[in-house]
């Protein structure tokens, strides 16, 4: 017969502890009232009409930055260029993709302690009588 691994079982606990407390964490940062804006946030460069401008170089030599937000709408990609005035936009897009982030976090925790729940379960579990 199996002998419980009293070891294992004391880590397990502190895991999942350590992992919950985490998880709580991150959930709680989700609990904010400001608005979102779902986009990435970039900086964009361009070219103007002018004949005689350095922007014609290309790369470096463009007008910019600028601040501008990624967006997909209707299956398409937008870039969203934003007026000076109009720069809170690009903060929202950055703290949309911080959610997201740990959102993505929150998920590979979750798989984390699924697989040793599992775990531990398993050693503890007998297949038959014998
Ligand atoms: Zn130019």
């Amino acid at each position: 017969m199996k002998k419980p691994d009293k070891d294992r079982l004391s880590r397990y606990r502190q895991k999942v502890h350590r992992k919950t407390e985490e998880l709580m964490r991150l959930c709680l940062k989700a609990a904010h009232d400001d608005l979102l804006l779902r986009g990435t946030p970039v900086l964009t460069y361009k070219t103007c009409g002018k004949q005689n401008c350095k922007c014609r170089e290309g790369g470096d030599k463009r007008h910019g930055p600028y601040f501008a937000v990624q967006m997909r709408r209707e299956g398409k990609q937008r870039n969203l260029t934003l007026k000076a005035s109009e720069e809170h936009f690009f903060n929202m897009a950055q703290h949309y993709q911080y959610q997201m982030s740990n959102r993505r976090k929150i998920v590979a925790i979750e798989a984390e302690l699924l697989d040793e729940y599992d775990k531990v379960i398993k050693a503890r579990t007998i297949w038959d009588k014998a």
